[in-house]
């Protein structure tokens, strides 16, 4: 059989439990660079930039 390594630090084999990651820590640092990859979504909108009414 093969041994999985854990795919952000290459060091420890990945644990079943949070498999392919080794670690709960590993886990969470995938995630969060899947955001930062991800966190510019196309028409997202400024916040308070909505059409304003405007006073005539
Ligand atoms: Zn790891």
């Amino acid at each position: 059989m093969t041994v999985a390594l854990c795919p952000i630090c290459r060091k420890s084999e990945a644990d079943p439990k949070y498999r392919p990651f080794c670690s709960r820590r590993c886990s969470d640092v995938d995630l969060q660079r899947w955001f930062a990859g991800s966190y510019v979504i196309p028409g997202e909108a400024d916040e308070g930039s909505d059409e304003e009414p405007q006073n005539d």
